[in-house]
């Protein structure tokens, strides 16, 4: 670094093979270097360009990094406004305007304010740590969030140019040309932009919608200015979109249908028309989201329109200094009313546009100097030691327990964890008149993050402190994993002349092959050789169920995303772009099937069809006092594993001897996939799996797959080979969870018992069959969740598709299978206007029961855990509360569910059952313990070190797993069905009880000697140290031509309410609060079952309401990454989020009278769907609309906002469904 201060600056110029890097020191430089080189694009943050050469193949032979030209980054006050280097980072912008919001008065800041708001939604802090706003202006997002914004508010662009020099530029609707185009030429440099500030009578807001509330492109944005004249006639009026065409766009004519109106309603309603007419979207627009994305435009308007009118009022009340607002609009009054103000009666308001308010209403200010703000925007405030705010911005109050604060600068108050943001805070109507209820549209949703309770039982005084079994002790390799020395499959180092594998795959759903051309691939430097079909020395085909699947498709492929061939080079990248030269021809075979209903008319099915009734279904229906029908469609869920599949195969050298080292849930699958394919013994092959980073069920099947093609390529080459897929191609390749369509018809009497229930579901199991009719089988098992429906039918099928096979995924159909019931629920406690939890309760299984298998079970404790969570939330005021809240609220609606789950543990193949275990003992006293289990952060190694500790009386620091290895243990069951540690725990015991045994007569001879002591004894007396652990599991089965069974061990129970708060005009929501009680039995580990608990739940949360699929009509998945998959983040935990394990539980069935855990509570994420569902019925009655209605998972901001039937979305035009292509298919 000293040297880079000291040395001259010159020029620098770096060339790769294929790239060259110029950094200039002078706008002169870099302008010269721009004109010379126009198709050179310059890198600041490189987060727009990098995704373009990474994921689209943009290729640039130069780059040109402006990072020491100085005037890019510089930051100079004007008289009315202040001049930004476009080569600032997003947070250095932010940094910047949050000093003018600090320095000026509040007048002048609105555009300031406005921008403040989309920066800190915009993606998230890593990126805005790097990306310019330079880039961000040129790239021209069409949905940008600042473009909107510094458009509306007049900025003005400074750009240099070799052949035009230093020009000024109206950064304005003529300055977007198109999609990513502006009007800046090849040459030209953006040097800085102006940013005005706002005059009095002037107001800037801007809005964005996103999938996420966090780290997500908005669906829409905006940026809105409007210059008000005396009468509040309007003046200038500026509106500016994103997300709703190919460029940020200017409703021109709905501004000009403004001008010259009084800021009113009347004006209002003819803006809402004109926009309608001029802000088009295509029914088949790129994106998709149509009406959704039109009815924002409208709703997103409303808030303007009520945040102007809102300012209006309160500035009627100045300068007394009665009330003022946030950046966000939030207002807050102190119980007395009386707000502090600052000199000349202008309110301080944070970076963070944070207000404080204390108990006694006093509000701090800056005067004082009690408050404080560093250049990071890190605030503090100390007046009676009230506030903190951290890096993250996360604020707490801790005196009273009051207030918390986001980054957003969103306040709420809470009061005995109940959030009320409304009692004292918000005056109830403007001198305007706006009423209250109105308000709601603007006002944040809460975001008060409360601390989390877990509960759970402590083992009993007088356990041994030795024992470690009951404990919550850490997940054993917590510490690696923090720290990054976890080592996983790619963190292997590379043997001796390893090279790498890349997949080509294919680009039709439904084709013949007409050929394969690898020459030009094989031409390029490092490409080595290709894989393919008939390189498959044994197997060429996986087999299962009577069906084949091939390993590399020889003359038909039947989806998109199909393995074709491989290619080897000696690099990752070098074999990456081998593949991408690969030249497949096919030849299109007609009608792919996409979709379920396709499917059905098409009889495209695996079979066995599943189907178990009890009773007398026709006659139940008969007899009842109501009928419905409904349906409910469930999309797909991507595993997304943080560990994408990886696998490294290491041939021996000897008798096709192979290691493979491979991150798998069945290391014995892949072990038997590797040997078939080859045509060698499975002693031939042996895997090894130390860690998983996360499976989900997705690491079973298609894992073995691909270890079997990198097994052909190593076996081809001779040569250690390592194919681990990035994620895009991961998620193309290996499928997901099985989307389905769940049709219901429901016979229920008028006091809520259903009479008879009839369920069909089809699960879209894509192009290969995979164990999609086991999963179809374990929806018909759980089709009764928690009830018991007397007059019962349900029929499942897997449908044949030319999508990416489906796959197992945690739950095993049993998630979209109860969400169906609890929809049908859910409408019978619409059409009867009576709480679903009534309902609910009316038709839970009650005293010693029989499923409609034929099952025996006690429910009491399923009964137990619903009570308490009712106890634990106390549900009858609760429900309250949220009753008289959406009387109150006409835009934002609370909704609540309690959902209990009874989930079946264990394989109902009964040879799945089984498990074995090898423990070694050493001289010196430690233990090594091999078992089937695979670690896959689930805890299975941790909870069995513990297990290992009570049976041998040693500390579990003594014990150690190293890996899942066929070597040790052959044979392995997978790790899955929630079964692991049962199964497992049992066989470990098993060794352990046998090598405990043998210790015996040493232990009498020496009873006071140590551990070690015995083990080096026993040695001495020629006594085997090592023994083997056999667990031969439940003989389940099910019987499915007379429809009855016991395919379970046991069932785990659970209940959990949630409690969300809706934005009706948008469809964002906030989970407010969850309590879940979960009945483990005795749990083994009670940290390790609890975080099993947190993570499902927030699993099935993305899956109900987040996580979304999306495929082109041609069968290409889109969503092939984190920026257009989103799973659950941090800020989609419940606001208050509360686990407790059920105390004194026993369950006679599995090990230390434990239950399994990892699968069950993934269902109960399902509550927040029902809570959204609760609120949008809520808002739908606003509109006269009552009974059951549809909403189809996941319930995503877009489907809740249309459901709730507000006057904006229902202004929205809907295209006739066949009249034209949609971007999406709904599978
Ligand atoms: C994960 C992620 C999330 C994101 N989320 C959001 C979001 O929520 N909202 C949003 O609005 N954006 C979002 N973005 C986009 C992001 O804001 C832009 O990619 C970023 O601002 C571009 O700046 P950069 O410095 O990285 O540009 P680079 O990638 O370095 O460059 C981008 C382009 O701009 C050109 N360029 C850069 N500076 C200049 C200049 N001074 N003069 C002329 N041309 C120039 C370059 O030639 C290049 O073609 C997201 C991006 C990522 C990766």
């Amino acid at each position: 670094m000293r040297v880079a201060l000291t040395e001259p600056q010159q020029t620098r110029w770096f060339r790769g093979e294929r790239v060259a890097w110029v950094s200039p020191v002078s706008l002169e430089e870099l302008v010269l270097l721009k004109s010379t080189h126009p198709q050179a694009p310059l890198v600041l943050g490189n987060t727009a360009l990098g995704p373009e050469m990474k994921f689209r193949g943009a290729v640039h032979p130069l780059l040109i990094s402006p990072s020491r030209v100085a005037p890019l980054f510089e930051v100079t006050h004007a008289p009315q406004g202040v001049w930004v280097g476009a080569g600032l980072s997003l947070t250095q912008v932010q940094m910047v305007l949050e000093a003018r919001v600090e320095a000026l008065p509040q007048e002048k800041t609105e555009l300031y304010r406005a921008l403040l708001h989309q920066l800190r939604a915009l993606a998230g802090q890593q990126i805005r740590n790097v990306a310019s706003l330079g880039g961000n202006i040129v790239s021209a997002l069409p949905n940008s969030d600042l473009n909107p914004v510094l458009a509306a508010g007049g900025c003005r662009l400074r750009v240099a140019s070799d052949a035009g020099g230093s020009r000024e530029v109206p950064l304005d609707q003529d300055f977007f040309r198109g999609f990513r185009t502006t009007l800046l030429g090849a040459a030209d440099v953006l040097v800085a932009v102006f940013v005005p500030e706002t005059r009095p009578g002037e107001f800037v807001r801007a809005f964005r919608q996103a999938p996420r509330k966090e780290n997500a492109l908005a669906t829409v944005t905006t940026g809105m200015r409007v210059v008000l004249g005396p009468g509040a006639v309007v003046r200038d009026v500026q509106l500016y979109y994103g997300g709703v065409g190919p460029c940020t766009l200017r409703a021109a004519r709905t501004g000009q249908a403004l001008l010259g109106r009084p800021w009113g309603e009347a004006m209002l309603q003819e803006a809402y028309s004109v926009l309608l007419e001029e802000v088009v979207l295509p029914p088949g627009a790129v994106g998709g989201k149509v009406g959704f994305r039109r009815s924002l435009t409208l709703s997103l308007l409303f808030k303007f329109y009520l945040e102007v009118q809102q300012a209006l009022a309160l500035m009627s009340t100045t300068p007394e200094g009665v009330q003022s607002t946030t950046p966000e609009g939030v207002q807050n009054t102190t119980q007395q009313g009386v707000q502090s103000t600052t000199q000349q009666g202008v309110q301080s308001t944070t970076p963070e546009g944070v207000q404080n308010t204390t108990q006694q209403g006093v509000q701090s200010t800056t005067q004082q100097g009690v408050q404080n703000t560093t250049p990071q925007g890190v605030q503090s405030t100390t007046q009676q030691g009230v506030q903190n705010t951290t890096q993250q911005g996360v604020q707490s109050t801790t005196q009273q327990g009051v207030q918390n604060t986001t980054p957003q600068g969103v306040q709420s108050t809470t009061q005995q964890g109940v959030q009320s943001t409304t009692q004292q805070g918000v005056q109830s109507t403007t001198p305007e008149g706006v009423p209250e209820r109105e308000l709601s549209a603007i006002r944040p949703l809460p975001c008060c993050i409360q601390p989390g309770q877990q509960g759970f039982q402590e083992v009993s005084g007088s356990q041994s402190e030795q024992d470690a079994v009951g404990r919550p002790v850490m997940h054993r390799s917590a510490p690696a994993q923090a720290t990054g020395e976890a080592v996983y499959v790619d963190d292997t180092p590379p043997p001796q002349g390893e090279l790498f594998l890349a997949l080509v795959t294919s680009t039709r759903p439904h084709a013949s092959i007409l050929g394969v051309d690898v020459s030009a691939a094989l031409r390029l430097p490092g490409v080595l050789d290709v894989v393919t079909h008939a390189d498959i020395p044994g197997h060429k085909a996986r087999s299962f169920m009577g069906y084949e699947e091939e390993l590399l498709a020889d003359k038909e492929v039947s989806c998109v995303g199909q393995l074709v061939c491989g290619v080897l080079a000696d690099s990752r990248d070098r074999a990456r772009r081998g593949a991408a030269a690969v030249r497949v021809r096919y030849q299109d075979l007609p009608d792919p099937v996409f979709t379920v209903e396709d499917a059905v008319q098409r009889e495209s099915f695996f079979l066995p069809r599943r189907r178990i009734e009890r009773g007398d279904v026709c006659k139940g229906l008969e007899t009842a006092d109501h009928v419905h029908s409904g349906e409910l469609r469930l999309g797909g869920q991507e595993h997304f594993y943080m560990e994408p599949q990886s696998v490294l195969v290491v041939p021996v050298g000897e008798e096709t001897e192979f290691h493979v080292y491979v991150s798998s849930q069945a290391p014995t699958i892949t072990q038997e996939a590797v040997a078939e394919t080859l045509g060698v013994p499975s002693n031939r092959v042996t895997c090894h799996v130390k860690r998983l980073g996360g499976a989900f069920g997705g690491k079973v099947t298609k894992t073995s797959i691909l270890a079997a093609i990198t097994a052909v390529a190593a076996w081809k080459t001779g040569r250690a080979v390592r194919c681990v897929l990035e994620r895009g191609e991961d998620m193309l390749i290996t499928g997901a969870r099985h989307p389905v369509l769940g049709r219901y018809q429901v016979g229920f009497m008028e006091d809520g018992r259903i009479t008879a229930a009839d369920l069909q579901y089809y699960a879209n199991a894509g192009n290969t069959v995979d164990e999609s009719p086991l999963v179809v089988e374990k929806m018909v098992l759980h089709m009764d969740n928690a009830y018991n429906i007397p007059n019962l039918r349900g029929r499942a099928v897997a449908c044949r598709t030319n999508l990416p096979s489906n796959t197992a995924f945690r739950g095993f159909g049993v998630p979209q299978a109860a969400a169906v019931v609890e929809s049908m629920i859910t409408d019978v406690a619409l059409c009867l206007a009576r709480p679903a939890h009534q309902i609910r309760e009316v038709n839970m299984y009650r005293g010693l029961s029989v499923t409609h298998y034929g099952m025996r079970f006690d429910p009491e404790n399923l009964w137990r855990c619903w009570e308490e969570v009712k106890g634990r939330v106390g549900l009858g005021p609760r429900l309250e509360a949220l009753r008289s809240f959406n009387q109150d609220h006409r835009w934002r609606k609370r909704g609540a569910a309690l959902i209990p789950i009874k989930y079946g543990v264990a394989f109902s193949e009964a040879f799945l059952n089984q498990a074995a275990a090898l423990v070694h003992v050493y001289k010196d006293g430690s233990v090594l313990v091999s078992h089937g289990g695979a670690e896959m952060g689930q805890g299975i190694h941790t909870k069995m070190q513990q297990v290992v500790s009570r049976e041998l009386g040693v500390p579990s620091s003594q014990v150690y797993v190293s890996e899942t290895s066929t070597a040790s243990v052959p044979n392995s069951c997978p790790s899955a069905a929630s079964y692991g540690t049962d199964a497992n725990g049992m066989a470990v015991r098993d060794a352990c009880q046998k090598l405990y045994k043998r210790l015996e007569p040493i232990r009498t001879k020496n009873p006071k000697g140590s551990w070690d002591s015995w083990t080096r004894a026993a040695f001495l007396e020629k006594i085997s140290l090592s023994a083997t652990g056999f667990f031969r599991g439940p003989d389940c089965y099910m019987d499915w031509e007379k429809m009855e069974g016991q395919p379970y061990s046991y069932f785990t129970y659970g209940a959990c309410y949630s409690e969300v708060e809706l934005d009706c005009l948008t469809g964002d929501y906030r989970t407010l609060r969850t309590d879940i009680v979960v009945d483990v039995g005795q749990s083994i580990n009670p940290s390790i079952d609890i975080g099993q608990v947190e993570g499902a739940f927030l699993q099935g949360l993305g899956l109900y309401t987040l996580e979304q699929l999306s495929f082109s009509p041609g069968g290409l998945l889109y969503s092939r990454g984190p920026s257009q998959y989103k799973i659950p983040a941090v800020c989609d935990v419940p606001l208050s989020f509360n686990v407790h394990l059920l105390p004194d539980s026993n369950n006679p069935h599995a090990i230390y009278s434990s239950k399994g855990i990892g699968e069950p509570v993934l269902f109960l994420g399902s509550s927040v769907f029902y809570a959204i569902k609760d609120a949008v019925s809520a808002a739908r009655a606003e509109s006269g609309l009552g009974g059951a209605f549809p909403l189809d998972s996941p319930a995503t901001p877009e489907r809740a906002c249309l459901a709730c039937a507000t006057p904006f979305s229902q202004r929205v035009p809907v295209s006739e469904p066949g009249s034209f292509t949609p971007w999406a298919l709904n599978i």
